[in-house]
């Protein structure tokens, strides 16, 4: 033994100083990020926090469990790692004590304890075993894109499944050999644990009874894989077994609680940070000049960020998740976080010297540091091999559905990330898509992403058989009523969401529950434009609206659209008024067991019908209610609630959230349009939503579904409040009265099989008759639309923008930002007049199809996912077509020269001269301005408003990459070097280069009844 003990020390004395050198260097890393002050308050409290936490989600493997066969294998692996630590300390104690038969003490050779050693070992080879076959049949090589381990390293979750197999295999050595050279023993022995230790016994039956050679063999090897390992953990992506269980204590502190009591960072966005502090637009002047804006540098995020990247086990269940991945996106939320942390660890040696010392680094170190953040990329987007390590489309691509969030084990934040750098391209870069210029405009103008007048606020209620109160008109204040009904942009302006808003209003009058509304005083409550990253233009929104809601005395708000109760009820409290906000489909369920509105039981509201239900993902994930939408849907008579296979909090995401609204979707497959196919799959006669979002893309989906026949002419979608509606008046129910919907779906089925017919539709740019498939019985009938308001095929939302002047009578005077041109103009023409063309996405590269590059190799110890231990979990369903044949095709080049963008400036210069000044000097978007050319302004003053959007030439060229996208090479990398072998048309991501078209054209007053349009 003191031979054993002279080279078991050595082995010590070599690599544990390289572990603390390692630990050393990651400690350094960490701690170079930004301050995250509200991730260390209450560090005690936590700390205790944090233990019951670690409880639940590593001892009780909680999340886990939920993937049923990789969950209960990982946790023998994981209870394995914990409890065969215990064998480690009696081998180093029989090392350091020369006595092979060492033991705890007062525990000593407790029978119970060998008994659980052994079990674990055994159960953990079971364990790694099942990880084996589920890795084998999983593999990416075979499943592409749709393997949730596309992506992660393979290679080195097989070398963590040898060196755990190792682990164990020395361990039994060791033992056995011990329990061969003592006699026979049992409960209360002192001769080791003998029958307990069933394994080692077994085994040790085996070996010779003088067998010191082999204790000492067991036992050096036992130690020596150990040390191996721990080298090969902190310097790999295995890391996270150590810094996964710290990133789960250091999450965010208002994080949304699920309904299993777990909180995951999703509600709010984070906000804007500067050097651990809040940027409010109050504090824009006093910024310091190196002050950034986002995140634009791996230096910029914060300890708590780079504490993600090194958390992420490479699972892989983010990915299989994302809407944005299972279209064919190059956006995968897992590989998004792996590329930061590459580059982070990469970069270290660069960022961590100082100055003067830089030069004198490996030149791939400082070209590694040099890259820049977001931009360009070469190779793979979602993997690039060089450029900038995130691509502009991926970041652009992201609806922050939050289903990474939601899924992932360790509370990666990975929606507050791809804001940061969101907001830096927007706030300094000026890089964004070209959509979200008439996006922000409409927002700075008219505080509507229309741009609509804010006059035509109330237009939704007109005619309505009640008068509806209105704060500051019929009502002083909301004292007077016991609820403040936020309407919305949506429900204000757009014609199938005015329905649901009329609904809303009609059952609450019904109920006799009293409501106000503000009126044209109400204003966008900034939702996409702080997740499109322009953070001061959301704070201006929501200045103005907290500075109405507290004049109005608003405590108790009720609204249909999950995207400003999220804004109202999660991010306004940080920025000074807490409100008591519910969804409507809360509010009406209430209503519902409080005996207010009661669902006739028969009649044409009560007829047979099966109806789905779409979980928004601001009302569900964001907000947890996923209850209430669906005891409404289950109490109407007649109805039969048909989930879909990706539902509640697995819910597949429309596709307009993070601002994806307002853009156009020209890479891989519609999201909308694989969603809706999920839901007509289902047999439902109708689609239930409770978003005005969802509304506009699901029924933008089922039109396209039932233009080329594979939708029913009777499904329709509509807002739960609008079934509930028609449930309690008793007044028919469905689209078509029963009988009809055979006759209406003749004609329907024809046209689908007159593809010249449909093509031709499809060129004429008004498309009435495309907008009347999919929409519902109570929407407005299609013909009624004046054909001038529809927006072209592949043109911007904004295209058709509103002949509506601007609407100068906000309360403040003039525009949010109308000081804006005094000091350079406003951020459009920061954008525009920069000598870069803002527009994101215009490059029409392609990018080899995704499974022909899968990177070797890769999992974790104890992942859940990347690691060995993952199993093909349930993936969602996929979409509904093959592999795709081609991914990354890019748009095109966009066309619109920067300089046009300049003009929307203009029109806020002007009351800005009359208007009495805010408090804010020049304008929100100078911030930036460093980058811009001031000059900009200038010529901007001159433009009026109702100029052509400057998206319509990038949009109309839009089309030309069609050809390409079909052309794009198949999975084969050498198609890289061949693009002659263009993938069939037929298997190609379809992609329109449309925005979904909300409508805003109808005049809903004229129709008598809500179900009479
Ligand atoms: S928020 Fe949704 S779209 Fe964005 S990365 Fe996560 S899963 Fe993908
Ligand atoms: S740990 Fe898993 S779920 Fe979380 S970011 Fe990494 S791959 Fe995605």
């Amino acid at each position: 033994m003191t031979v054993t003990l002279i080279i078991g020390l050595i082995l010590n004395a070599i690599i544990l100083p390289l572990a603390a050198k390692r630990v050393l260097f990651l400690y350094r890393l960490i701690s170079h990020g930004q301050p995250a002050p509200d991730r260390m308050e209450n560090i005690t409290k936590r700390t205790a926090g944090a233990l019951g936490t670690q409880l639940r989600e590593v001892l009780g493997q909680r999340r886990l469990l939920k993937w049923t066969i990789p969950g209960v294998a990982h946790s023998f692996v994981m209870y394995a790692f914990l409890i065969l630590g215990t064998v480690y300390v009696e081998a180093y104690g029989a090392l350091l004590s020369r006595n092979p038969d060492w033991h705890f003490l007062f525990i000593g050779t407790w029978g119970p304890l060998g008994l659980l050693q052994d079990l674990i070992a055994v159960l953990c080879l079971v364990g790694l075993v099942t990880f084996y076959f589920i890795r084998m049949r999983n593999q990416p090589e075979k499943l592409g894109r749709k393997s949730r381990f596309s992506g992660s390293h393979l290679g080195g979750a097989y070398l963590v499944l040898f060196m755990i197999f190792n682990v164990i295999w020395t361990m039994f050595l060791f033992r056995a050999a011990v329990s061969a050279g003592v006699p026979e023993s049992g409960p209360g022995s002192d001769d080791g644990y003998g029958k307990w230790a069933f394994a080692s016994y077994a085994i040790g039956k085996l070996l010779p009874e003088d067998n010191g050679f082999l204790i000492g063999l067991g036992l050096l090897l036992h130690i020596g894989i150990m040390l191996v390992f721990l080298i090969d953990v902190l310097h790999s992506k295995h890391l996270h077994i150590f810094v996964a269980p710290l990133n789960v204590m250091f999450k965010r502190p208002d994080a949304i609680e699920r309904e299993d009591g777990k909180t995951v960072a999703l509600g709010k966005v984070k906000p804007m940070m500067n050097n651990g502090k809040a940027i409010t637009l109050d504090d824009v002047d006093d910024l310091d000049e190196d002050a950034t804006l986002g995140i634009g540098n791996i230096n910029d995020f914060s300890w708590k960020g780079v504490l993600d990247f090194a958390s992420c086990t490479e699972c892989g269940r983010c990915q299989s998740q994302c809407p944005a991945w299972n279209t064919e996106k190059p956006l995968s939320p897992k590989m998004l976080i792996m590329n930061l942390r590459d580059h982070a660890f990469a970069s270290a040696p660069y960022n961590l010297v100082a100055e003067d010392k830089r030069g004198g680094l490996d030149a791939a170190v400082i070209a590694e540091a040099e890259r820049p953040l977001v931009g360009d990329t070469e190779g793979l987007a979602w993997h690039p091999d060089g450029g900038a390590i995130i691509d502009t489309d991926v970041l652009w691509s992201c609806t922050n559905c939050g289903a990474c969030v939601n899924q992932c084990p360790v509370d990666i934040e990975h929606v507050d990330h791809i804001t940061d750098m969101r907001r830096y391209q927007v706030l300094v870069e000026s890089n964004f898509p070209s959509e979200l210029n008439g996006l922000f405009r409409g927002l700075e103008q008219n505080g509507n992403p229309w741009n609509m007048s804010s006059r035509g606020r109330m237009d939704w209620a007109k005619d309505l058989p009640f008068e509806v109160k209105v704060v500051g008109e019929t009502i002083e204040s909301l004292d007077e009523v016991d609820w403040l009904f936020w309407v919305g942009c949506a429900g204000a302006y757009e014609d199938r969401a005015k329905k649901t808003t009329r609904a809303v209003a009609e059952l609450l009058d019904m109920a006799g529950v009293s409501f106000g509304v503000l009126g044209n005083g109400e204003t966008c409550t900034g939702d996409s434009a702080r997740r499109a990253g322009n953070e001061f233009v959301f704070q201006g929104l929501a200045q103005q609206n907290i500075e109405m809601l507290t004049e109005a005395k608003a405590k108790q708000v009720v609204s249909t659209c999950p995207h400003c109760m999220n804004t109202l009820k999660n991010e306004y409290r940080d920025l000074g008024i807490e409100l008591d906000v519910i969804h409507h489909t809360q509010l009406l369920n209430r209503l519902v067991r409080e005996g207010k509105l009661t669902p006739v039981a028969s009649g044409e509201g009560a007829h047979q019908r099966k109806i789905t239900y779409h979980d928004p993902c601001f009302l569900g994930r964001h907000n947890q209610v996923y209850t209430p939408p669906r005891d409404l849907l289950q109490i109407m008579p007649g109805a039969e609630l048909a989930e879909m296979e990706r539902s509640g909090e697995k819910s597949f995401c429309c596709g307009a959230g993070g601002a994806r609204m307002w853009m156009e979707e020209t890479i891989g497959e519609r999201i909308n349009v694989n969603r809706t196919n999920e839901a007509v799959a289902t047999g439902a006669d109708q689609i239930a939503v409770g978003c005005p979002f969802c509304r506009v893309m699901l029924a933008d989906g089922l039109t396209e579904a039932q233009d080329n026949g594979s939708a029913r002419a009777e499904v329709e979608v509509l807002d739960v409040a609008q079934m509930l509606l028609a449930s309690v008046k008793g007044e028919v129910a469905t689209r078509y009265k029963p009988g009809e919907g055979e006759k209406a779906a003749a004609p329907a089925a024809k046209k689908a099989e007159a593809p010249e017919a449909k093509a031709a539709e499809e060129a004429a740019p008004a498309a009435p008759a495309a907008a009347s498939a999919g929409s519902s019985l109570f929407d407005d009938a299609p013909a009624e639309a004046p054909a001038a308001k529809a927006a072209p095929s592949g043109g911007s939302l904004f295209d058709d923008a509103p002949a509506a002047p601007a609407e100068p009578a906000k309360p403040a005077g003039g525009s949010l930002f109308d000081e804006a041109p005094a000091a350079g103009g406003s951020l459009f023409d920061a954008a525009d007049s920069a000598p870069a063309e803002p527009a994101a996405p215009a490059k029409a590269e392609e990018k080899p199809a995704p499974a022909a590059a899968e990177p070797a190799s890769g999992g974790s110890l104890f992942d859940m996912g990347g690691s060995l231990f993952d199993a093909a979990d349930s993936a969602p369903a996929e979409p509904a077509k093959a592999e795709p044949a081609k991914v990354e095709e890019k748009p095109a080049e966009a066309a619109a020269p920067a300089a046009p963008a300049a003009e929307p400036a203009a029109p806020a210069a002007a009351p800005a001269t009359e208007a009495a000044p805010a408090d804010l000097s020049g304008s929100l978007f100078d911030i930036p301005a460093a980058s811009e050319p001031a000059p900009a302004a200038a010529p901007a003053a001159a433009a009026p408003v109702e100029e052509a959007p400057v998206e319509e030439p990038a949009a109309e060229e839009a089309p030309a990459e069609e050809p390409a996208a079909e052309e794009a090479p198949a999975e084969e990398p050498a198609a890289e070097e061949a693009p002659a072998a263009p993938a069939p048309a037929a298997e190609a991501p379809k992609s329109s280069g449309e925005t979904n078209e909300p409508r805003t054209d109808v005049n809903i007053s004229d129709s008598g009844s809500l179900f009479d349009l």
